[in-house]
């Protein structure tokens, strides 16, 4: 006899069911109470990136569909056109690009495609991945086993994969920098340390997230970080893959995050935002000189994902992509972005709670402390953050309540607000003066 329950959906948390969605238009989603939210979450997963009910989108995809939505065999106009548009959104010299149906299997296919190069440059022995704690790139147990996120790896120890880790560039709880003044760039140098450990010859890539998403969202990079990174990469022969799952598309007021920190990378992976949540897509983009050893070579590159490409979802990438350049969508994700930090900062950069706010475009994210004096976070069980998601939620405003944990040396309480590019400074006052009155309900709380 199977235990009844109220859903038959084998949810991720059994504990506290979500309310079921109803519809949702612009940057407002109702529930099927008919209650109403302002989404500053884009849509939890940090997805939406034009709003929801965009027309063109809607016809662009019911015009896919009616001609065909799926077929394998061949490849089709809107797949080549994105490539095309997709690579001229990109940095200069990365003109390739393989699509997926989402961030952990175009982190998937990022690890392959890198391994796949060295061989075909006759250098099969570099199979060897190096990810940073206080990452994610992914659930799938390759893009698990780069992850630093501890409580996403815990219960699924050993990882299929035992890939190497260097120190997260966590300035807020800088282990490196926390008896001197200035920044060491040691967390930059640790990339470094850990690929000499692992053995150069042996390693094909360093993957981070320029600004980190659920494993500490908001988190910035010091000032020459990747450019140092970049420098080590190239001393080794080791390929820099930048996980733009959540950071990419412009999110954070340049097409792609990684173009705030001058350095050009070798493979891009995106996700998410690149078909704003109306169908399933991911993407790696792959710098010329990696096209051109596969090419020059067995001309082969021996993997893929069945849905990969479809027409459906490219038609969707492709209709998102030109909406998004249309309004000029990554500036005003920029300058919104920048009023959203300033609000917060004013808001709540006083509070008892608050250790540190951060972030770029719209991808902020606030730490909350036990004592800001010591930075101890509360234990994870409280589940600080996801108590003022919910207390926001309260207040019909939807924030983004991922957090970090405190297992095995990694601490932080940390929640995101990353509305979509079309919130306007009216919204982010609306999200910020709930914001303000859920720390203060759950600080009254904890007291
Ligand atoms: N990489 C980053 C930076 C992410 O934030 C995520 C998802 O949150 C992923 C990869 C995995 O993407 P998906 O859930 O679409 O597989």
């Amino acid at each position: 006899m199977s235990t009844p329950t109220a859903s038959q959906v084998f949810h991720r948390d059994l504990t506290h069911p979500a309310p079921a969605v109803s519809h949702a238009s612009g940057v407002h989603v109702w529930d099927v109470e008919g209650n109403r939210y302002l989404d500053a979450s884009s849509g939890g997963n940090i997805v939406i990136s034009v709003g929801y009910g965009v027309q063109e989108i809607i016809d662009a995809m019911t015009e896919q569909a009616r001609r065909v939505s799926f077929c394998g065999q061949f490849t089709s106009e809107p797949q080549e056109q994105l490539a095309r548009e997709l690579a001229d959104f990109a940095p200069d010299g990365m003109d390739y690009v393989r699509f997926t149906s989402g961030g952990s299997e175009a982190n998937e296919t990022a690890i392959k495609l890198a391994r796949h190069y060295f061989v075909e440059s006759g250098k099969p022995s570099k199979h060897k991945i190096v990810g940073r704690w206080r990452s994610y790139h992914g659930n799938t147990l390759g893009a698990l086993s780069a992850t630093g996120h501890v409580m996403r790896r815990v219960g699924y120890a050993p990882m299929l994969l035992p890939f190497a880790h260097a120190a997260p560039p966590y300035r807020y709880r800088c282990t490196f920098c926390a008896r001197s003044d200035a920044c060491t760039l040691s967390c930059a140098d640790d990339v470094e340390r850990v690929i000499l450990n692992e053995g150069p010859e042996h390693v094909a890539a360093f993957i981070a997230e320029p600004v980190v998403g659920a494993a500490a969202m908001g988190m910035l990079p010091p000032e020459g970080y990747f450019e140092r990174v970049r420098e080590i990469c190239d001393r080794y022969d080791v390929l820099l893959i930048v996980d733009e799952v959540l950071s990419g598309m412009g999110r954070t007021g340049r097409n792609f995050a990684i173009e705030h920190f001058g350095v050009v990378p070798d493979l891009i992976t995106c996700g998410k935002g690149i078909s704003s949540g109306y169908s399933p897509l991911g993407a790696v983009i792959a710098r010329n000189e990696i096209y051109d050893a596969v090419a020059r070579g067995s001309g082969m590159f021996e993997h893929g994902f069945t849905y990969g490409g479809n027409p459906l979802s490219c038609a969707v990438g492709l209709a998102v992509l030109r909406h998004i350049q249309k309004h000029d969508l990554v500036s005003r994700a920029g300058e919104v972005g920048a009023y959203l930090l300033a609000e917060v900062e004013s808001a709540i950069g006083d509070h008892p709670l608050v250790g540190e706010i951060s972030g770029l475009g719209m991808l902020t994210g606030i730490e909350i402390v036990a004592d800001r004096a010591t930075k101890e976070p509360f234990p994870y069980e409280r589940g600080v953050s996801k108590r003022i998601a919910r207390a926001c939620q309260e207040r019909g405003v939807l924030i983004n309540p991922s957090f970090s944990g405190n297992a095995d040396g990694y601490r932080g309480d940390r929640f995101g607000i990353c509305p979509p590019y079309i919130f306007e400074r009216e919204h982010v006052d609306r999200t910020v003066a709930a914001l303000a009155a859920a720390v203060d309900e759950v600080a009254a709380e904890l007291a």
